[in-house]
């Protein structure tokens, strides 16, 4: 296998996760308080308190590291904010602790196998907190020789004579460390630091060159005894990426360039299996350490029988993050199968699960959630509703935003509003509007019985 690379890579976003978070930017936490109580309103969140409670506790255990291979259930009609509160764990969740959203119904739509898909998803999920040791020599410059070359081409080379505290200690010098000897203008007499790791110079004040002295400084290293004499600082570097971040930096036929493309393809279960191994053998010797992060998958239903049973076997493994799921869908049909079941996810996956439920918000609650996305015309909106749904009101105001820009005013009024929802149907005039006209739409099928979405 390649060398383990662990570089810190930058976050790997998919667009589908951006574009859900946008309906959620209001959402900061979950609004609870120390006591984890949830407050009528805070953080962007409003009610729904019995949720936001659970999902605190919830949100307890996963930042302690309990819940591991433990699989969450939020259940409820549409629009009663399931998603908000998986944001609202999201945005509580420590910036090391890993989140990934995404909606069952997108595996069926990429390029690769549904429990490939899956797999990512679970592994995009676990962090890996990697700590690194660096050594650092220091001693005085007894003496420096660079070798400049004939021409300007050639790398420069040289020897650096170094005095620690019982020994001296020739060291061979590559172009960096020259570099790096130039710009700290080193000179014979001089203390200096040599990162063994990057084999970067610093040039110390002659004054410190007791380890007590840089501990009265403040300095967070630990100096020891090494067991030649020499005087040596240990550093830890720490640096966390996921488990799929290093499965596609050392899969050969990725690369780490398709971390910024997203375009990873199918990864060999080999090379799963070997950074596992490898995985394990640095928990082992304390290198690394496994931080459980959280999968989210919307929309749950959407999943077939096979996607079922990779989740079922995928959180007894000892590397599973926290799933958390959501739908909003009763007792349906489990997709791929003739059986029905609640939520369409089958019993044996549903025994495991912790079941959060929302509830339907109050006229009060659904103004409050519209009042935080917008401050003016929110009477108007708050009607439309609570007589329509909460997520078609939500759709008004950017729609409304849009009219009253083009009619170059500066606040959003109620007739702008007026003016989109007469523009717009909503679920309930759209189906009105079906049933009216339906002889004149090809393939009318009202005769069938009601649409399945699986
Ligand atoms: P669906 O079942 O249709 O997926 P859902 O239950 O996931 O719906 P959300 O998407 O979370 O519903 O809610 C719809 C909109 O209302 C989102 O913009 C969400 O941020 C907002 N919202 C819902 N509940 C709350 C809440 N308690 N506080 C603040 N905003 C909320």
């Amino acid at each position: 296998m390649k060398q383990m690379a662990t570089t810190k890579v930058p976050e790997v976003r998919d667009i589908t996760r951006i574009e859900r978070i946008g309906a959620h930017s209001h959402i900061r936490g979950l609004g609870l308080d120390d006591a984890l109580e949830p407050r009528q309103v805070s953080q962007g969140m409003v009610g729904q308190l019995a949720s936001r409670r659970a999902a605190g506790l919830i949100l307890e255990m996963i930042k302690d590291g309990h819940i591991a291979g433990r699989a969450v259930l939020i259940a409820g009609q549409p629009g009663t904010g399931k998603t908000a509160i998986a944001m609202g764990i999201a945005q509580s969740l420590g910036t090391d602790t890993p989140f990934t959203a995404m909606a069952g119904s997108e595996i069926f739509s990429l390029e690769m196998s549904k429990t490939e898909a899956l797999s990512q998803a679970f592994r995009k999920a676990i962090g890996v907190r990697i700590k690194e040791e660096t050594e650092i020599i220091e001693g005085e410059v007894v003496e420096i020789q660079i070798d400049r070359p004939a021409t300007g081409t050639g790398a420069k080379v040289g020897k650096l004579t170094l005095k620690t505290t019982e020994m001296e200690t020739i060291y061979d010098l590559g172009s960096k460390m020259i570099e790096s000897l130039s710009k700290e203008r080193v000179q014979a007499g001089d203390v200096i630091t040599i990162d063994k790791a990057t084999g970067k110079i610093s040039k110390l004040g002659r004054s410190f060159t007791r380890a007590r002295d840089y501990d009265a400084m403040g300095a967070q290293t630990q100096f020891v005894q090494c067991p030649e004499g020499e005087l040596q600082k240990r550093k830890e570097v720490v640096h966390t990426v996921s488990l799929h971040e290093i499965d596609v930096i050392n899969s050969r036929t990725q690369g780490f360039l398709a971390l910024f493309s997203g375009d990873t393809g199918e990864i060999k279960s080999e090379v799963r299996e070997q950074i596992n191994a490898k995985v394990s053998e640095w928990r082992e010797e304390g290198k690394a350490e496994i931080i459980p992060g959280v999968l989210f998958i919307d929309e749950v239903h959407m999943l077939d029988m096979e996607c079922f049973s990779f989740l079922n076997r995928a959180l007894e493994s000892d590397l599973s993050p926290v799933l958390i799921m959501a739908t909003n869908r009763g007792i349906t049909r489990i997709r791929g199968t003739n059986y029905q079941s609640p939520h369409g996810i089958p019993i044996d996956l549903l025994d495991r699960l912790l079941i959060i439920a929302t509830s339907p918000y109050t006229e009060k609650e659904t103004r409050q959630i519209l009042k935080i996305r917008f401050e003016e015309a929110h009477t108007v909106l708050t009607r439309i509703g609570q007589e329509t749904s909460l997520r078609y009101a939500i759709q008004l105001i950017s729609t409304a935003g849009l009219v009253c820009r083009k009619r170059r005013g500066t606040e959003v009024q109620v007739e702008d509003i007026k003016r989109v929802y007469s523009l717009f149907l909503d679920e309930s005039r759209s189906s009105q509007y079906m049933k009216e006209y339906q002889d004149s739409f090809l393939f009318n099928e009202t005769t069938q019985p009601t649409m399945d979405t699986s």
